[in-house]
């Protein structure tokens, strides 16, 4: 009987220390929710790092770009930069389509004309050199065949320029 009563008493206190607050058993629980919380921080750290690695700090897409049209004719030579929200819905459309002869049925919109001399905008391309940075109507504009990126304020070839890039990048 005796033994049994200690027993008794025993579990009382011990439901009595932990009910009892701040003891053994809250201070562990409370460990637990920081250790969830680190643990939660810590993988989102590393997810973070791995979706950067994998091309995710690249630049965000710009949905509003400035776009850059040249008058083709050369003989004016007509420049319009306007942001491409700036360009309606239609125009949006036309500011791509092909300025060389397509086959039937894949003609698609019309070209954005020049408001000056009623001949078709093409798209310009800037040069990639840091001293230059220029806007030059893209060659492939008149001649899609075309394959030399000269740009006429600097006369550097952007093709050589990326070409240098690219081996740079491989060093390292
Ligand atoms: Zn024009
Ligand atoms: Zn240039």
């Amino acid at each position: 009987m005796s033994t049994r009563n200690s027993q008794w008493s025993d579990s009382g206190t011990k439901q009595l220390n932990f009910g009892g607050g701040g003891g053994g058993g809250q201070a562990g629980r409370m460990e637990w929710v920081f250790g969830g919380a680190l643990v939660v921080i810590i993988v989102g750290v590393i997810a973070l790092l791995i979706y950067s690695q994998m091309g995710g700090s690249g630049p965000p897409v710009n949905t509003n770009p400035e776009i850059h049209l040249q008058c083709v004719n050369p003989q004016c030579g007509e420049v319009l930069v306007k942001m491409y929200k700036e360009f309606s819905e239609e125009d949006r459309q036309r500011l791509y389509a092909p300025t060389y002869p397509m086959p039937p049925g894949m003609e698609g919109p019309p070209r954005l004309k020049c408001e000056k001399c009623g001949a078709v905008m093409g798209r310009q391309v800037q040069c990639p050199y840091e001293d230059c940075k220029q806007w030059y109507l893209d060659p492939t504009e008149l001649n899609y065949a075309a394959m030399d990126r000269v740009c006429p304020h600097c006369n550097r070839d952007s093709n050589a320029y990326w070409q240098q890039k690219q081996a740079e990048q491989q060093k390292k």
